[in-house]
């Protein structure tokens, strides 16, 4: 068999592919990248496979193939000493947000990595900061979000926040190998791997991609996850032209998700707590990619700064937003360093161990829960991509056994459930038909009697000690 055909008999047929669009972008591919009804973008082949002798499997984060992060880390950080269990290789750790202009304000968490782009161009650092914009047109068939690219520092805070939403690279490393410039782009940890590899192989890209943000990452949501927010707050799914999925509030802690829509049918303005909107619990897995159920890089570790939100005691209940920062490249550091010293941005260092502890609920569902999904794979002889997560490498309870499985069905359900919604123009089939699954879900988390008692019993003596 080609490369092609192997890629698609194992990834893209199995429904591994991400969508990064690494081995659509290849020149003569024989794939094409395209979002399919369930709101998902995958590779498809557009000429025939057997035919093609392009190498793709090198390059495809899913292979199996590939190197895997570890190994990537090795290479590409060879001068880093520090690393984590759960972080990798770092050289410092913070929590911490911009003070200067509205990078806040206008960020998802502390508004670090915008800044870092904005501060990259003032520098002179790059020619093009690449990051995610969202629609700016009334066109309701219009992707929600896109690749962008910014040289104007000015224009920088015109980006997107945080977009649970599809896009693919396959342009954005077609673009980088036409223009001799200086790249720096953001990107889900998948994505920042994919761009490791292709540098690997390709000298042009490595030395035009100068930088890369990583977004700290618990999973992507299909397009589809859009639409029914967007349903669920009055816009039918043919009129939705924008969504924000962290609008803050004054008064709510930054932990608490708050979606905006925009329809084009009128100017109303539409937003709710994540909380009160059906389908939203983000941990659960509605509306997931199956890739990412089979991913075990939670933090971007391939990436020069990788981005997150600071899950801490002593942040998250701060409304403003403060961004968990991990830093791998000295350059960035130093950037950092200056703006703090000028008073330009707030950082407090953290430990590793805190920066890991703040992701917590996303290592545990990508270690224990992915070891149990692989022994799932390995147990029905079904091929999966190989991870350094090994099948069944650690213990679980029933209950824990439990949970994790019925994640990965709810994931996998939504998107059909939700296509079959929006086929017969109807939501409520979609919450009726996913309604089993659900309330198994809220059965399986309840906390044991002797736990809820517990608990009880801690909040009584905090109160007597008031
Ligand atoms: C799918 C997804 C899952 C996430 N999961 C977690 C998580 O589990 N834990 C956690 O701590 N944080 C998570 N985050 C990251 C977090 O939501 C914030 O993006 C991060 O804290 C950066 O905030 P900021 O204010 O510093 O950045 P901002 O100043 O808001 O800038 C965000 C930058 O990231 C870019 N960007 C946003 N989304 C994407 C995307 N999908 N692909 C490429 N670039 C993008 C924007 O264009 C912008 O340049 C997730 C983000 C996404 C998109
Ligand atoms: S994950 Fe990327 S490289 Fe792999 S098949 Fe999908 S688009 Fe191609
Ligand atoms: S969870 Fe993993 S596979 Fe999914 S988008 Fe995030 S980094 Fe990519």
């Amino acid at each position: 068999m080609t490369e092609p055909q192997i890629l698609d008999k194992t990834v893209i047929q199995n429904g591994y592919c991400i969508g990064c669009g690494a081995c659509a972008a290849k020149k003569d591919s024989p794939f094409k990248m395209k979002m399919d009804k369930y709101g998902n973008i995958v590779a498809e082949a557009s000429s025939d496979l057997s035919l093609s002798s392009v190498d793709v499997l090198n390059i495809c984060p899913f292979s199996g193939k590939s190197k895997n992060e570890t190994e990537l880390a090795d290479i590409v950080f060879s001068d880093i000493e520090k690393v984590d269990d759960r972080i990798g290789k770092y050289e410092k750790t913070f929590a911490g947000y911009v003070k200067e202009k509205e990078f806040r304000k206008k960020g998802s968490s502390g508004g670090i990595a915008k800044w870092i782009g904005y501060q990259l161009l003032k520098n002179n650092e790059v020619d093009y900061f690449v990051q995610l914009i969202p629609n700016q047109s009334n066109d309701s068939s219009a992707p929600l979000f896109d690749y962008g690219y910014f040289s104007d520092p000015e224009e920088v805070l015109n980006g997107s926040k945080s977009s649970y939403y599809p896009v693919t690279l396959e342009n954005v490393i077609k673009k980088i190998n036409k223009t001799d410039a200086r790249f720096a782009i953001t990107g889900v940890p998948c994505f920042i791997k994919t761009l490791r590899l292709l540098s690997l192989e390709d000298i042009v890209l490595r030395e035009r991609i100068k930088y890369t943000i990583g977004i700290v990452c618990g999973g992507m949501k299909s397009a589809n996850q859009s639409k029914m927010i967007g349903w669920e707050l009055g816009v039918e799914p043919e009129n939705l032209i924008n969504i924000d999925f962290r609008r803050k509030y004054k008064d709510r802690p930054a932990s608490q998700k708050i979606y905006q829509v925009w329809s084009n049918k009128d100017s109303i303005e539409r937003y709710k707590n994540a909380n009160e909107i059906y389908g939203t619990d983000y941990g659960s897995g509605f509306f997931k990619p199956k890739a990412c159920d089979f991913c075990d890089d939670v933090v971007g570790e391939l990436a020069d700064i990788s981005i997150g939100d600071a899950w801490l005691r002593d942040f998250r209940d701060d409304p403003n937003g403060t961004s968990l920062a991990i830093v791998r490249n000295k350059n960035i550091l130093e950037i950092l360093k200056q703006a703090s010293e000028k008073n330009k941005v707030k950082l407090t260092e953290i430990t590793a161990e805190e920066t890991g502890k703040s992701q917590l609920g996303g290592f545990r569902h990508r270690r224990e829960g992915l070891s149990l999904r692989l022994s799932h794979k390995e147990k029905n002889k079904q091929w999966y991509p190989k991870k350094r997560v090994v099948p069944g490498e650690f213990n679980l309870s029933e209950k824990r056994k439990k949970i994790y499985n019925l994640r990965e069905d709810i994931a996998i359900k939504s998107h059909k459930e939700f296509y079959n919604a929006l086929k017969k123009n109807n939501l409520n089939i979609f919450k009726e038909e996913m309604a089993p699954l659900v309330n198994k879900y809220i059965a399986a988390n309840k906390p044991s009697l002797s736990l809820r008692l517990k608990r009880k019993f801690l909040r009584y003596i905090q109160k007597m000690k008031k």
